[in-house]
């Protein structure tokens, strides 16, 4: 049996590219791989979602009318791909085991999405990064990283942000808007909170899956969160 607390930390594509907006940004790749490193040091499990808006989104692509939202959306996922082997060379290099499974095949480039070899990895104490989101057009990596969250048993989701979390009101238009700290499902599928898309905070109401907003770019704060201290988060449960 595996008492251990495990995690999905979910962060976007575009918190890899730095200021340039697009691309993968090595320092901050490096930084993301300390962070993680540090989680992991307090023993959890760690799975790992990456988005792949730093490289294409499929409705972006697909916007000019040339190219169908469907390939849009392949090319969203193999995006992810690319993404989860810099995140996989980053966390070797400082040290870290790592398996990177895709939803989609590739086997010269890394595993197949398999649950319970996932799980075995993780209890084995790698890291595992879940690529090419679900395998499906039409649906982000936010409900990507939800669906893995629940098929690991994962105790809850880190949506990893700029932010801090969520706040009351716009944090960059008021000097007073206030964190929330805890937040219902039904707070989060508000229009103007929107901690994640629908589908994903769905899923996640539906499997009772806590959902931890934090500012990943906030030296300690993921390790915080794994020492049971949100005070510097916001939390969406029941
Ligand atoms: N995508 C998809 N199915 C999935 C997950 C992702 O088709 O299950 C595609 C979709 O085109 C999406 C792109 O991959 O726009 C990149 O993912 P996302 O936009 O969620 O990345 P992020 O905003 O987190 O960087």
């Amino acid at each position: 049996m595996d008492n251990k607390k495990r995690i999905l930390v979910k962060f976007s594509g575009e918190a890899l590219a730095g200021a340039n907006g697009f691309g993968i940004d090595s320092s901050i790749l490096k930084f993301i791989a300390g962070e993680i490193k540090n989680l992991a040091s307090s023993g959890v499990e760690i799975g790992i979602v990456i988005g792949g808006g730093n490289i294409v989104r499929g409705v972006s692509a697909a916007a000019g009318g040339i190219i169908k939202r469907t390939s849009g959306d392949h090319m969203g996922m193999l995006a992810t791909v690319i993404n989860a082997i810099a995140m996989r060379e980053a966390l070797e290099s400082v040290g870290m085991d790592v398996r990177v499974q895709s939803a989609i095949k590739m086997e010269a480039i890394c595993e197949t999405f398999i649950i319970g070899r996932a799980k075995r990895h993780l209890e084995k104490g790698r890291i595992v990064i879940f690529a090419a989101g679900t395998g499906n057009p039409f649906f982000t990596t936010d409900t990507a990283a939800t669906l893995r969250a629940i098929e690991i048993e994962s105790d809850m989701i880190v949506k990893a942000t700029k932010v801090d979390g969520v706040y009351d009101k716009d944090p960059n238009k008021f000097e007073d808007a206030k964190l929330l700290n805890r937040l219902s499902y039904e707070d989060a599928l508000k229009d103007d909170i929107k901690v994640m898309d629908d589908t994903a905070i769905a899923l996640a109401k539906d499997n009772a899956l806590p959902i931890v907003v934090c500012n990943m770019f906030k030296t300690g704060n993921l390790l915080k969160i794994a020492n049971n201290d949100l005070s510097t988060c916001s939390v969406v449960k029941n």
